[in-house]
């Protein structure tokens, strides 16, 4: 196999928004290669990473957008958002405040963004169950208020960070296909 003189029918560009710390680049680092590193430095330069799949007999190239330390408010340049068809707005679900400021991302998110975009919320680090500071319910809420798809992910257990991703890029696909 490999990648070479694979014809691509469609590109998706998906970025991952939210607050510093809450597990964007090691969700990434999962979907795209299945790879957790303990000791994650804040990210540094990587623009984003791809992985190619197959939707409904089509060649799909992800290309996963990861912000570079840029997570500050009003920091992430509109260079970012443009072309994106998918977001995934990511919090970490044991700090109450990276929940609280999810309105303001989609916000941000909102203003730049097609407005046939599609995103996913996600509740990030479920393996630390016992210091949940988010219940799943107030998540519901706000993702149903908002008009979200909703998931709580474990980048370290790799639970549903596959499935977060694939429901995102197969809404894009039935959207535009
Ligand atoms: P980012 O700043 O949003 O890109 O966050 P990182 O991906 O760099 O992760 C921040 C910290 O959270 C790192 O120490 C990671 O090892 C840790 N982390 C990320 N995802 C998970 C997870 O699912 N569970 C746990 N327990 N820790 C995680
Ligand atoms: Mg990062």
């Amino acid at each position: 196999y490999g990648d070479y003189n694979q014809k691509i029918d469609y590109v998706f560009k998906v970025v991952l928004i939210g607050d510093s710390a809450v597990g964007k680049s090691q969700l990434l680092a999962r979907f795209a290669r299945n790879e957790f590193s303990v000791d994650s430095k804040a990210t540094i330069g990587v623009e984003f990473q791809t992985k190619t799949l197959v939707i409904d007999h089509k060649t799909v190239k992800a290309q996963i957008w990861d912000t570079a330390g840029q997570e500050r408010y009003r920091a992430v340049t509109s260079a970012y958002y443009r072309g994106a068809v998918g977001a995934m707005l990511v919090y970490d679900m044991t700090k109450r405040q990276s929940f609280d400021h999810m309105a303001r991302w989609l916000e941000e998110l909102r203003g730049h963004a097609d407005k046939n975009i599609v995103i996913m919320l996600i509740g990030n680090k479920c393996d630390l169950g016992t210091l949940r500071a988010v219940p799943t319910e107030d998540a519901q809420e706000f993702a149903e208020r908002e008009n979200l798809c909703f998931m709580e992910t474990s980048a370290l257990e790799s639970i549903n960070v596959e499935s977060a991703f694939m429901t995102v890029l197969t809404e894009i696909y039935r959207i535009i296909s």
